[in-house]
């Protein structure tokens, strides 16, 4: 375990402002989890306004590539974290010599990169798909013949529930892929069979303490997010142990300090690596109602160097179910069920893929939640 110098475990205390670049709904549920220790919160995000706005104490529009803008934001906070990222490396990176930045932008650099990840993950013995950069047809065509169809490219850069993704079905599709990529740097991936996609969860503090969650099994409709269930079936717990040990492996060579996610498919050889989020993540949203301390709460307390709190699950089984596009409109059908808990991020009207809240059940069996209007989540590969 790789100990932090003395500076890096001096403790933010209370009262302190708590820079957060990015103002979505991850930025929300953190000043909510921030405010409610005593800390108030500083977004910086280029749009005037977002989900964090009414739950933060100042908000500074500025683009993220704005360095003198960044400086002058990171002088009034005592810490500066992010919640998404798709951030230039190099300017955030920086704001390290003026203020602690966690995660740090080693972190930040290497999770953005779809590349830089795998090789990174490979290194430390884990296993992502196989996999090859791309950085021209041609390297597309010789990537095909190596890791033959089905495969997925995906961008290295910028891709998130799905986008900037294409399914090869076979190698006379590498013209279109290519293309519809627009020739971006990728990475061509084959295409894994798996019974269940689940997460690793997990929480480090600046000397080197990890705690992590029960691994939620998620389930993915178009891509995106739909429902996450703790605990994750039984039947995985061998998979499960051995990517929850990875991911404090990957966490400790990156001295990785705050919350941070890593995705798997549930393989018949094991865990395969997919990808991680150096932040607080969509598969997480249930340890708010569903854990003694919330993913958002321990990424404070992380980059606070507080003590981090218990993640233990509370109850026998939560789902937490994402609320998607125009369905934030049957918010009064979540309420009517007493034992929902109902998140909405504030934002507006419903466009169709847009993140709008989530819902979670607690609950004391084995029982499904009865999910107002889903639509039928599908498991497993195509
Ligand atoms: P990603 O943006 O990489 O998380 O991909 C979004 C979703 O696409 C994943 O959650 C999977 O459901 C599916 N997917 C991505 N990569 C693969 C792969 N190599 N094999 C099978 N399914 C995949």
């Amino acid at each position: 375990m790789s100990a932090g110098t003395e500076a890096d475990s001096a403790v933010i205390g209370p009262g302190a402002t708590i820079g957060i670049i990015g103002g979505g709904q991850l930025g929300r549920m953190m000043a909510m989890a921030a405010a409610r220790l005593g800390y108030r919160t500083h977004i910086y995000a280029p749009e005037s306004s977002g989900p964090a706005f009414e739950v933060s104490t100042h908000w500074t529009q500025g683009a993220y590539d704005d360095a003198d803008a960044l400086g002058r934001f990171a002088d009034q906070c005592a810490v500066v974290t992010y919640e998404f990222e798709n951030l230039p490396a190099a300017p955030i990176a920086a704001l390290a010599k003026q203020v602690p930045l966690r995660p740090n932008g080693r972190a930040l650099a290497i999770a953005q990169d779809r590349l830089a990840e795998k090789d990174f993950v490979r290194d430390l013995g884990g296993a992502p798909a196989p996999y090859h950069g791309v950085d021209s047809l041609a390297d597309l065509e010789s990537a095909l013949a190596a890791i033959g169809t089905p495969a997925i490219l995906k961008t290295r850069r910028l891709g998130y529930d799905g986008k900037g993704q294409v399914v090869i079905r076979d190698a006379g599709e590498a013209v279109a892929a290519w293309d519809a990529i627009a020739g971006q740097a990728a990475v061509l991936e084959g295409f894994v069979t798996f019974t269940h996609e689940f997460s690793i969860l997990l929480a480090r503090t600046p000397n080197g303490m990890i705690k992590s969650w029960d691994a939620p099994k998620n389930v993915h409709v178009d891509g995106i997010l739909d429902r996450s269930t703790v605990p994750a079936p039984d039947a995985l717990g061998d998979t499960i142990a051995k990517a929850r040990s990875l991911a404090a492996q990957i966490a400790e060579a990156l001295d990785y300090v705050g919350v941070m996610a890593c995705e798997f498919f549930a393989s018949a050889d094991g865990p395969v690596f997919n990808e991680m989020a150096p932040r607080v993540h969509n598969s997480g949203h249930w340890t708010i109602e569903g854990a003694l301390t919330s993913q958002f709460e321990n990424h404070i307390r992380a980059i606070c160097g507080l003590p981090l709190g218990s993640t233990a699950t509370l109850g026998n089984r939560v789902v937490m179910h994402n609320i998607i596009g125009e369905r934030v409109d049957d918010w009064p059908e979540f309420l009517a069920d007493p034992a929902c808990h109902l998140h909405l991020y504030g934002k507006g009207k419903g466009r169709a893929g847009r993140k709008m809240g989530h819902a979670t059940w607690v609950l004391a069996d084995e029982s499904e939640p009865a999910i107002p209007g889903a639509k039928s989540a599908k498991e497993g590969s195509a």
